[in-house]
């Protein structure tokens, strides 16, 4: 039994969406669920629609309303949907367009986009394109079920990002989909959308539809969660930075998820968590090159003699150094630091400490600039904004002699603010400025695999 995942780019036009239908039909195995993205970059517009009616600029809001609620109905058009069906998907949208225009008018009145309101407003984006896709599937001849993912993945009450709850999540799958799947159907379903116990609309995070595959993976004892997007699967490199990055056909649950949580978009950072705890693989394939070997993600990869096996980045970084003559040989420094940021609710990248300093790296918000007037009570704080996290992964990192010389030996020339070795077994991350993060990320990449590859070490 196989779980696909589609993300916004696999069905972002019609031909796109019709070679998702034609990889499900492909599927040898029963597929029991399917799980979509919202289409094309449609979060980012109802994401943009909401800001714009909360900025007052109503008129704007809702002309991007009406190019969405065109780029939907063509799609409806253009994919082969049955005679009976196009009605009602077509009302489908109509309804939810007009839910977004209410809500635009109403932001436009009060001035401010909730957190919950935004959740809110995100989740017509699935909410659609599962409804779109649904009918497609079922002209496709494919036995296609609808079905809500808010009555299916249970979370906190966190918004713009919650943290699901495993347990209600895994009663209500077996209660909803075991038997659909039992009856031969396959489930067309909303990623990254979800529901709080008090019956808030939440969601899993930007990105989050991967997490909503492995999650109902897990579940439904799946023999592989399947996620397809818009290149060869996890690659050396972000493909968008370093046009070279080249396909890695087997990586490790560990490697990947070190990779996700650096910063490759290709995976939400907590993919990987529930299939290690079901070891389930998962598989990150190409819908645009079908045929092409992709990713295959497993608790143990075979090792390649490579130290590193991808590099990731994180942009919009800032850089916040203390240092505190005054904690020298005095306890509990660190301690308080930790707890300011827990109060802070601030999740750091990479830090740095010695006994009288410390060096943090964390994403660029407002909690940054509460963490400095924290700060400052022990001592001069300097704050770097405009940086980047640059990490290498590889399961032999640590176990290759030579492999941090490597790594810094073409970048004598660069600025790096902050190195960090010891956090985990398989990365090595350190702190550049932005403005170099490009030229960096192509000379790591030229040495660890370009050169490799002139010296035909790759095969
Ligand atoms: P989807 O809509 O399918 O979820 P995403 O845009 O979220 O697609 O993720 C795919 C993108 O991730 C790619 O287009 C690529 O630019 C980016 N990416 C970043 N790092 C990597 C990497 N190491 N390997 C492959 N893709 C990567
Ligand atoms: N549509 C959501 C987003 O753009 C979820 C996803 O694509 O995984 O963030
Ligand atoms: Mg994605």
């Amino acid at each position: 039994m196989r779980i696909l995942k589609f993300g916004g780019t696999s069905i972002g036009d019609a031909e796109s969406a019709k070679r998702a239908i034609e990889i499900t039909k492909s599927e040898a195995v029963h597929v029991p669920l399917l799980v979509f993205s919202a289409m094309g970059k449609t979060t980012d517009r109802l994401a943009q629609i909401g800001e714009r009616a909360a900025a007052g600029s109503l008129g704007e809001a809702l002309a991007l309303t009406a190019d969405l609620y065109s780029y939907h109905m063509q799609m409806v058009e253009a994919l082969n949907i049955g005679a009976d069906d196009r009605d009602g998907v077509a009302a489908y949208c109509d309804d939810i367009f007009g839910d977004i225009r209410e809500l635009a008018n109403g932001l436009a009145v009060v001035r401010e986009l909730s957190p919950a309101v935004l959740d809110r407003l995100l989740a017509f984006g699935e909410l659609l394109s599962t409804q779109i896709m649904r009918a497609a599937m079922s002209g496709a001849g494919l036995p296609a079920a609808w079905v809500d993912a808010r009555d299916i993945v249970a979370t906190g009450e966190s918004h713009g990002g919650a943290e699901p709850d495993a347990e209600a999540t895994a009663r209500l799958a077996a209660e909803r989909l075991v038997p659909l799947y039992e009856s031969g159907k396959i489930a067309v379903t909303q990623g990254f959308i979800a529901r709080s116990s008090s019956g808030a609309i939440t969601n899993l995070g930007r990105g989050g539809s991967d997490y909503t595959a492995s999650l109902l993976g897990a579940v439904l004892g799946a023999e592989e969660v399947q996620i397809w997007t818009d290149v060869d699967g996890i690659m050396t490199a972000d493909p968008s930075l370093v046009p070279q990055a080249r396909n890695i056909p087997v990586m490790s649950f560990r490697e990947a998820a070190e990779l996700a949580f650096f910063g490759a978009r290709v995976l939400h950072p907590r993919t990987l968590l529930p299939a290690v705890e079901s070891d389930i693989p998962v598989r990150v394939m190409n819908s645009r090159n079908p045929g092409s070997r992709g990713t295959l993600i497993l608790a143990e990869a075979p090792r390649d003699g490579r130290p590193v096996k991808s590099i990731a980045y994180k942009e919009g970084m800032t850089l916040v150094t203390l240092v505190s003559a005054r904690m020298f040989k005095a306890h509990g420094f660190l301690a308080r630091i930790f707890n300011a940021m827990d109060r802070l609710r601030l999740a750091p990248d990479l830090i740095a400490t010695s006994e009288v300093s410390v060096a943090i790296a964390l994403c660029d918000g407002a909690g940054v600039e509460a963490l400095v007037r924290e700060l400052s009570d022990y001592g001069p704080v300097s704050v770097r904004k405009d940086q980047a996290v640059v990490c290498a992964v590889g399961e032999s990192i640590k176990s290759t002699p030579g492999t941090a010389s490597q790594i810094f030996e073409d970048l004598r020339d660069v600025r790096i603010s902050l190195i960090s070795e010891g956090g985990s077994e398989i990365n090595l991350s350190f702190v550049v400025d932005e403005s170099s993060l490009p030229l960096v990320v192509r000379r790591l990449h030229g040495r660890f695999f370009e050169r490799a590859a002139i010296e035909g070490e790759v095969s």
